[in-house]
């Protein structure tokens, strides 16, 4: 990026909305835990940088800093939009997450993120470590990734009661393997393996969280990862990054359909 790039009377980049930096509010944001799916949640453990933050990083190319809201806000428009990525990977956020292991399987496979694991070697499952879904989704007859409808509750309701009874006996056999001595790490292999909730901490940088959000929180990701994505969109990624938020949509998801 150059000076000229900064001034440029393209329009193209230019924000809708008026702007305004205003920092995060960090003692709202931080340890804020919001419920996804039926015991899952998560929290925003630490958050280095803002919007600020970026457009600085982006002008130390030439060693300046900010030139006041407009001009700044501006910048970071193009930087999105021209895809200058590597200002937004100086902000990073840092997340405890309690997710069923059907999403941990996916959510891992991100491997700009950098993860931590709660052991089944160590802890102990409880008896509720398992999660039963609201609605059971149709198979999709045209996407073999994906679902398409709902059972009606009448016709779900016997399918719960039958995994609330595959959980309960899963259970009991870890528990019985446990009482007879076996270790915790092959106990385990009695419970219900992708319905057990994990907890992870986990850390992204803001570049790789919006690829991250950009794939899991399309129509075609799973339910239960998607919920996530849209958690941390909403109450963490916004309100901490709002101009970047706001060109990351108007750039990268409505490019994508989003
Ligand atoms: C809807 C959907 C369906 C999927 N289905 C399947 C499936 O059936 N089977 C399956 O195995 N996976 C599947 N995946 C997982 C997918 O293939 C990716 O592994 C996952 O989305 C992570 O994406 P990523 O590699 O871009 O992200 P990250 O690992 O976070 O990487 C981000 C970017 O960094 C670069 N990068 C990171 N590491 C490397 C590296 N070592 N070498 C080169 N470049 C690197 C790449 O440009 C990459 O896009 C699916 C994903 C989605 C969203």
């Amino acid at each position: 990026m150059t000076a000229s790039d900064e001034s440029s009377s393209n329009q193209d980049h230019a924000p809708a909305a008026e702007a305004i930096f205003r920092p995060p509010d960090r003692a709202a944001l931080l340890g804020k835990r919001v419920a996804v799916l039926d015991k899952g949640w998560v929290e925003l453990q630490d958050l280095m940088g803002d919007d600020l933050a970026i457009v600085n990083a982006a002008r130390v190319s030439f060693l300046g800093e900010s030139k006041g809201s407009e001009k700044d806000k501006k910048l970071l428009f193009y930087l999105m939009q021209h895809r200058h990525t590597s200002p937004f990977e100086q902000v990073e956020f840092k997340f405890r997450v309690r997710a069923p292991v059907v999403t941990w399987w996916q959510w891992v496979r991100h491997r700009t993120w950098q993860f931590n694991a709660q052991s089944g070697r160590y802890v102990a499952f409880d008896e509720d470590d398992f999660y039963v879904p609201d609605v059971w989704r149709k198979q999709s007859p045209s996407n073999k990734q994906a679902s398409l409808g709902e059972l009606t509750p009448e016709e779900g309701a016997p399918l719960t009661a039958a995994l609330l009874e595959h959980y309960e006996r899963g259970y009991r056999l870890y528990r019985q393997a446990l009482d007879a001595g076996v270790a915790r790490e092959q106990a385990r292999i009695f419970l219900p393996g992708f319905a057990v909730y994990y907890t992870w901490v986990a850390k992204v940088d803001a570049h790789n969280l919006m690829h991250f959000l950009s794939l899991r929180m399309a129509e075609d990701a799973q339910y239960e990862i998607r919920v996530y994505a849209q958690t941390i969109y909403e109450h963490f990624f916004k309100p901490a990054l709002p101009w970047t938020a706001e060109a990351f949509e108007k750039f990268i998801l409505a490019r994508l359909g989003g």
